[in-house]
């Protein structure tokens, strides 16, 4: 079988270890023989429908997303990212490219970016710098990971979260929720990287993933997730 990972804006968007999750999907999927290759999608790229199966969208800072913004938008790459994930294809997008792919993101300085509303979310940046450890309660059981951010993002009403915060402050820091997921699409604020430590949710990327492709029958072999599950006890053991 084949997957390919969709690295939205992989040269400007890729802080605080971001990339160790491309590396996480890499691993987990070559070690069950599956080949899988990464294709970034930055500000000259087109992506085509079908061509991607996963969609990895990293942390950046205003001036990045300010210029990854009006690609994403302008461009017709948002409007098919936004068809993909219609049609199930999954997606984690961590911070910055999670603030993007919400309805809009205004910074400290300068207008409002645009956002390619596939989150039901808005996020404007405050004055308070959320960092630390993060700990929640999700669908994928405890999640853990590290967040560093000024903008707080607000869920509307029909918005599901990822899950409840346990510690950390999560989408605001102020109504108990982190991140969103839409159908087969996850964002967050967990960096860390967030997939090292959180196998089942790497897992799950890849599955649906095959799920896609190759359809419901696809299946993905355990791994002896010996090492990545004591990180994550310890992780959490620690913080909460
Ligand atoms: N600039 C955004 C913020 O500070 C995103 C930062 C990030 O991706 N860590 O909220």
């Amino acid at each position: 079988m084949k997957l390919i990972i969709g690295y939205l804006y992989g040269d400007y968007m890729n802080i605080y270890g971001d990339t160790g999750n491309i590396i996480a999907l890499q691993r987990r999927a070559e070690w069950r023989g599956i080949d899988i290759r990464v294709k970034v999608k930055s500000l000259k790229s087109k992506i085509k429908k079908k061509e991607v199966d996963i969609f990895f969208f990293g942390g950046g800072q205003d001036q990045q997303q300010e210029l990854v913004s009006r690609d994403l938008v302008l461009s017709i790459k948002g409007k098919t990212v936004k068809q993909e994930i219609e049609r199930g294809v999954p997606l984690l997008a961590i911070c910055g490219g999670y603030q993007l792919l919400g309805k809009y993101y205004k910074p400290h300085k300068g207008p409002r970016l645009q956002g390619v509303g596939l989150f039901p979310a808005y996020t404007a940046a405050s004055d308070q710098r959320m960092i630390g450890n993060i700990v929640i309660d999700s669908r994928f059981g405890k999640l853990v990971g590290f967040e560093n951010h000024s903008g707080k993002t607000y869920l509307e009403k029909n918005a599901k979260s990822l899950g409840k915060i346990i510690t950390g402050f999560g989408n605001n820091g102020e109504d108990g929720t982190e991140g969103c997921i839409y159908k087969n699409a996850v964002g967050c604020y967990m960096h860390g990287s967030l997939l090292p430590k959180n196998p089942q949710l790497a897992d799950w990327l890849l599955l649906k993933a095959l799920e896609v492709k190759y359809g419901p029958q696809a299946k993905l072999k355990s791994l002896d997730d010996n090492i990545e599950l004591k990180a994550h006890n310890i992780a959490i053991h620690r913080f909460t």
